[in-house]
């Protein structure tokens, strides 16, 4: 190996520029922090987004695919997941995965936080809601949340920044079904601009739904926290792929050895380190730092590094709306509404916990044509009858955690530079079969209701593994966790983890606005009490 460059020292670096890295990387970027932020992907430039190309389809299944391993840029690594029923997607660049996200933004429950106690499931979290309440608050002035209070199935909160999103027809129609089954359900909570925000222009329903927008209308951390962290000085380093966070021997971390833009490596010495490469990238980095004062792998004095991993489970329903008078294909994709009428447990009930309904809509010609539409004779006259009437009911699922289901180091596969890639296991558990079949019978009913036809049933989705917590859980014990409650590594009081690892239960509604709150909450904890850490 060539020798390696040492860079001149600062107080903190990230690992990471998505959702949560982009976070913490303002954070302390305004309070005068050093801060570097380490990112293996590059810039991208919304001009070149798949939404801007008349090939959108096929490129939204070539380069612009979810998954790393159809993709395989030069900054993804692969993953292998063959041992695992629901597949890895994320995207490797600045704004990390919320390049590729849908930006449904719902917040956990106060019950979240303690399924032990009112369920006897899992582990209570070390924090309540109302810890993160002011995080959520400042992680939706940051983002831009469109959205209306007043909803009863979640705690009274500020105002969000914007009306909700308009419903459609689609949107008017399922919320109809709703009504008639007398159940719950509510504006979604989202960070797409319903008007102009910040200098962010307002969704116009293009209809590339699922997929990037060149219009800044969907937020992404590339174009919302991190300019503004650059504006106070912190410095983001692209191109750029961490392996290793260094220790000395006292188990302190030093600084990272990472690959620079030109293969060549170097170190980076902090007084700190932050890692935020996800669920899956942060286990793989703590796991590939053995050193002496860590010889299970970095912070991993309690095994459970790797272990608990949470996707998520979906399952659901479609049908074709036939008589609308817009295409279900219009506008943002999954943010029209959600139900929460089956989110807390209910003892009648043969499972504990419960999910969120997300409706989504309907895809472009080419994935209708090869997903939705059987090949043969009638494949044009079957074409006409679906595209532009299909609606999907989807149910995302508290999934409990479990130690088989777990991240570890492959023994063969490796990215570019030969480090290990992640090896995923995991299984759908006992109690999450139970509630995704549960949240089938009555996706199905309320397209019923909604006068659908042609409803058809999805017991698991399995390229769904977009929601990675879990993996380096938080928790008083160290001897049960990895981080305390401020994400503070129980092994290394100036190690931090701030994305979804640290999750302790994963709920029943997307993770992010948490993921975010988390991440500024740890900012606020390493501002305030670690000033040692600042030169
Ligand atoms: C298609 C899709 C749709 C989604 N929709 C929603 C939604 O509607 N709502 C919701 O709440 N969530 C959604 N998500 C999930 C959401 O994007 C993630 O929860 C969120 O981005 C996680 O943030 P993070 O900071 O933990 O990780 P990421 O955003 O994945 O960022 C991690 C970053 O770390 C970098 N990194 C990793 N390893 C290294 C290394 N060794 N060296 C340097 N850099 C490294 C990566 O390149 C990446 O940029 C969606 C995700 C996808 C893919």
């Amino acid at each position: 190996m060539a020798s390696i460059t040492v860079r001149e020292p600062v107080d903190i670096v990230v690992v990471g520029s998505g959702a949560s890295g982009a976070a913490v990387t303002w954070s302390l970027a305004e309070d005068d922090f050093k801060v570097v932020c380490i990112e293996q992907g590059p810039w991208v430039d919304p001009k070149t987004y798949a939404t801007n190309s008349p090939d959108w389809q096929y490129l939204q299944r070539t380069k612009w695919d979810y998954s790393p391993n159809v993709r395989k840029l030069p900054q993804d690594y692969p993953v292998n997941d063959d041992e695992s029923q629901i597949k890895v997607v994320m995207y490797n660049a600045v704004g990390g995965s919320t390049i590729h996200w849908t930006a449904h933004v719902p917040r956990f429950h106060p019950s979240d936080f303690r399924v032990k106690t009112l369920d006897g499931v899992a582990d209570d979290w070390p924090i309540s809601y109302f810890d993160l309440e002011p995080y959520y608050d400042l992680n939706d002035e940051m983002m831009g949340c469109s959205g209306i209070n007043g909803d009863p199935a979640n705690p009274p909160r500020s105002p969000r920044q914007m009306p909700p999103v308009p419903l459609g027809h689609d949107g008017e129609r399922m919320a109809r079904a709703f009504d008639n089954l007398g159940w719950h359900w509510w504006p979604s909570d989202s960070h797409i601009n319903s008007i102009d925000y910040k200098g962010r222009k307002a969704c116009n329903f293009c209809g590339a739904v699922g997929l990037n927008c060149e219009r800044g209308a969907r937020a992404s951390t590339d174009i919302t926290y991190i300019p503004d962290a650059v504006k106070l000085g912190g410095e983001i380093r692209t191109n750029s792929t961490v392996y290793e966070i260094a220790t000395n021997s006292s188990g302190k971390v030093t600084g990272v050895n990472y690959y620079n833009e030109q293969g060549e490596p170097e170190f980076q010495p902090s007084n700190g380190v932050v890692i935020a490469a996800n669920g899956i990238g942060t286990p793989r980095m703590l796991l590939h730092s053995k050193s002496t004062s860590h010889p299970n792998g970095l912070a991993n004095s309690s095994c459970m590094v790797g272990k608990n991993l949470m996707f998520h489970v979906y399952a659901g329903a479609n049908g074709l709306l036939n008589d609308l008078p817009t295409p279900t294909y219009h506008g943002p994709l999954a943010l029209i509404i959600m139900s929460q009428e089956f989110y807390e447990t209910d003892p009648s009930r043969d499972f504990k916990r419960g999910y969120t309904f997300q409706i989504g809509r309907g895809q472009g010609p080419a994935p209708t044509a090869i997903g939705d539409v059987p090949w043969g004779d009638n494949h044009h006259a079957e074409f006409n009858r679906r595209f532009g009437k299909n609606i999907g009911l989807g149910a995302i699922g508290d999934d409990l955690p479990e130690e088989v289901n777990r991240v570890e180091l492959d023994p063969h596969l490796t990215d570019r530079y030969g480090i290990p890639s992640p090896k995923i296991i995991y299984r759908v558990g006992e109690n999450s079969k139970k509630l995704l079949a549960h949240a089938v019978d009555q996706a199905a009913k309320v397209l019923e209701t909604a006068g659908a036809t042609n409803i058809t049933r999805n017991a698991l989705s399995t390229n769904t593994g977009w929601h990675l917590m879990g993996t380096a859980r938080m928790g008083d014990d160290p001897e049960r966790s990895v981080v305390n409650k401020f994400g503070q590594a129980h092994d290394a009081d100036n190690l931090f983890i701030v994305d979804g690892s640290v999750f302790v239960t994963g709920a029943g509604v997307n993770p992010t606005p948490t993921i975010q709150a988390l991440a500024l909450r740890t900012a606020d904890y390493i501002r305030h009490d670690r000033m040692d850490l600042k030169s």
